[in-house]
């Protein structure tokens, strides 16, 4: 099979010739229909977070069942998308809920092959059916920034009423919008300074910031009568713009990091958090419950995707490249997908329901 690998921090990704890979028991190969091109996928290239070398990246991914090992209740041509963190469903974290914090976790794409390659081998529980009404490259992005999107308003505790603010408009904010959107919000502000996406953000109904244009803090202040929002979701890892943001948090206020970049940000404990009771809260990935809600949020027409695949690239090394290439300087595009197999394998119908 074709896959594409990174064998080395801080190189280009190579196209590679690979053996199938075949799943064991309790494991499913899956002909990959789609793999998002996300922008942890260039930090990975670039050498941050510790990847597993050499490996075939991909942790958005969505395609049809190829292949089933013993004990697995999943039949060829099954639609499915992969949930992308490994957890043992045994350890304490696993148990008390936070799959994301398992002892023996692991992440498919960072530290095993991912889904930028034609077949894919995961754990049959990391398999998580899409149902027909949802496009698979819509499921494929839902597995990354849609989930972190959903996890993150989640912990936030967003309510009916209150305002929003997100910190860089691309997929994670798309998909914050329409989650946000359910709850009736007051309103939604939308920070960026790439012109094209403050008018994307607009034509979603949100409140464009330009934050090429002054101090972003005293803009949601003049924007919220001097109150302030009430959540703010930092997607841009810039801490100029976080910290600005952060002077303009209302009473209660939470702020949620989810940009895994952000490694630095200097706070006055008493006047940025205590005296207003402001909080900030990280948001770390998401769990296999919120993949499946948020799939039926999608099939019952709640939340719609179709505007946030903005491309898509063929399974080559030098294609992907570029996009991970805009994705480090700044990019108008919201997602870019990976375009493998779209349709199911021929000789293998869906099995019927
Ligand atoms: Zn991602
Ligand atoms: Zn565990």
């Amino acid at each position: 099979m074709h896959a594409i690998r990174l064998t080395r921090a801080g190189a280009r990704l190579q196209d590679a010739e690979l053996p199938d890979p075949i799943p064991g028991p309790g494991e499913v190969a899956i002909d990959v229909a789609y793999a998002g091109i996300c922008h942890s996928d260039a930090h990975y290239r670039a050498g941050a977070g510790r990847t597993r070398l050499p490996i075939t990246l991909g942790h958005e991914v969505a395609g049809f069942i190829a292949e089933a090992g013993e004990g697995v209740d999943l039949w060829p041509g099954d639609r499915v998308a992969v949930h992308y963190l490994i957890s043992c469903g045994e350890c304490g974290e696993c148990r008390r809920g936070g799959e994301q914090f398992c002892s023996r976790g692991a992440m498919i794409g960072k530290d095993r092959d991912g889904g930028y390659a034609q077949r894919i081998v995961v754990p049959a529980r990391n398999a998580v059916r899409v149902p027909e009404e949802v496009p698979l490259e819509q499921a494929a992005i839902m597995m990354c920034s849609t989930a972190t999107a959903f996890h993150a308003l989640r912990l936030s505790g967003l309510r009916q009423g209150e305002s929003l603010a997100i910190l860089g408009f691309g997929g994670l904010g798309v998909s914050a919008v329409q989650l946000a959107g359910m709850l009736d919000v007051s309103e939604i502000f939308a920070v960026d300074r790439v012109q094209e996406k403050l008018a994307l953000a607009a034509g979603f109904g949100t409140m464009p910031v330009d934050a090429s244009r002054g101090d972003i803090g005293e803009a949601l202040l003049q924007s919220t009568s001097g109150r302030g929002v009430d959540v703010i979701l930092e997607f841009t890892g810039n801490a100029a713009v976080c910290r600005s943001a952060l002077n303009a948090l209302a009473p209660g206020g939470r702020l949620m990091i989810v940009a895994i970049d952000l490694r630095s940000l200097t706070i006055d404990p008493y006047r940025d958090l205590l005296a207003r009771e402001r909080r900030i809260i990280g948001c770390s990935d998401h769990t296999r419950s919120e993949l499946v809600e948020l799939l039926d949020l999608a099939r019952r027409g709640e939340i719609d995707l179709s505007h946030a695949v903005t491309r898509s690239v063929q399974l080559k090394a030098e294609a992907v490249d570029a996009v991970l290439d805009e994705l480090e300087s700044g990019t108008a595009e919201l997602r870019t997908v990976i375009e493998v197999s779209p349709a199911p394998p021929a000789d293998e119908e869906p099995a019927p329901e």
